[in-house]
């Protein structure tokens, strides 16, 4: 299975093709830069192959600055764009990572027209929509990684407050992967125990502490706390882009939350990408499940809608006027 990764020179880019070559299903990675980045790369396939060596298993990395080499990929990973600093909300990149994410996108339909796209760069939904529109791929195969990783942050936080292990706790994030995130307490639970009742069992320690909202909050800056902290997010980012990418290479049809274009599978909520749980196989997206939520997370989610979409309808504005572009 071939997979090609655009802006491998990047921290989440770099970090992806470690985590992607250590795949046993994945045979051939294509690693993209711009030519001014080609050294970095190729220097990383070397540590890479290195790697592998000490594991005992092997791949063909290929390191170019030309879009032809993904050609024929099964996955393309899109990670080119200007990353954030701290405390700069994802969606201040719009612009500017929208023009990267378009040329990248048509050059993603003339070389690779049947490969499923994840997109990786911020802000994420505007950015899937832009490749959505401007590779002309199908919806069902460019698809958005955010809320996974919200996800994943959210089941960490509540499994090491309990004291019980992550794979017990069965949450999900929805809506924009960014502060108009959505948290689905109402759905979560530990060990099939719905959380709300979890938090009532005096006898297990902590229990009756945990501060929902706290919780939020942490997942909402947690990305920008890493950053804080080591100037940018890289094992979280690479191993939930891994994640999804093995579902689809195996055709696993694991649900996962992706951003994904929407029509109408929430009420009201149309020509948008946000997230959404999403049944993830071969060919990308077999089926978006609609989701139940309470009153207030409905709430949420109307104002994750409203924002990506103003934000969504601005850059295409923007795209159209400034890049002569044909959308
Ligand atoms: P980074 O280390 O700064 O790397 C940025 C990458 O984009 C590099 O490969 C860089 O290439 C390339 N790039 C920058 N400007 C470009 C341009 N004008 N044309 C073509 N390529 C360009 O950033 P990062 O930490 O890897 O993050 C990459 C993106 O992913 C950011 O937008 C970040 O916000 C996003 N992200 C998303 C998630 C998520 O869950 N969706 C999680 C983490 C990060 P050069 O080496 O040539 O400069």
């Amino acid at each position: 299975m071939k997979v090609s990764i655009i802006g491998a020179s990047g921290n989440v880019g770099s970090e992806s093709a470690f985590s992607l070559a250590e795949m046993e299903y994945v045979d051939e990675l294509v690693l993209i830069s711009r030519e001014s980045s080609i050294e970095k790369i190729k220097g990383e396939s070397l540590d890479i192959y290195d790697a592998l060596a000490a594991m005992g298993t092997d791949l063909s990395i290929e390191t170019s600055s030309e879009m032809k080499q993904i050609e024929d990929s099964d996955v393309i990973v899109l990670t080119a764009g200007v990353a954030r600093k701290e405390k700069i909300e994802r969606m201040k990149l719009a612009k500017e990572n929208a023009g990267i994410v378009a040329d990248y996108s048509q050059e993603i339909f003339k070389y690779s027209p049947d490969s499923v796209v994840l997109v990786v760069t911020n802000p994420v939904d505007v950015m899937n929509y832009v490749a959505l529109k401007k590779s002309g791929l199908s919806k069902y195969r460019v698809f958005g990684l955010g809320n996974h990783l919200d996800s994943l942050r959210m089941r960490s936080f509540i499994g090491k407050h309990f004291k019980v292990h992550v794979n017990e706790i069965h949450t999900r994030v929805i809506g924009q992967h960014g502060v108009h995130m959505v948290p689905l307490m109402s759905l979560t639970a530990i060990g099939g125990i719905p959380i709300k009742d979890f938090i009532k069992y005096e006898y297990i320690p902590d229990a009756s502490d945990f501060d929902v909202e706290n919780t939020i909050k942490k997942v909402i800056s947690a990305g920008s706390e890493i950053i804080g902290r080591k100037g940018a997010t890289e094992y979280g980012p690479a191993f939930a882009i891994s994640d999804v990418v093995k579902t689809v290479l195996k055709d696993e049809k694991k649900i996962f939350t992706v951003s994904a274009y929407l029509e109408d599978e929430i009420e009201g909520v149309n020509d948008v990408c946000l997230g959404i749980p999403a049944i993830i196989g071969k060919n990308g997206i077999e089926n978006i499940i609609p989701i139940r939520m309470d009153e207030e997370e409905m709430e949420r989610f109307i104002k994750a809608y409203n924002f990506v979409k103003e934000n969504t309808d601005m850059v295409m504005e923007y795209l159209h006027e400034n890049r002569n572009s044909n959308s």
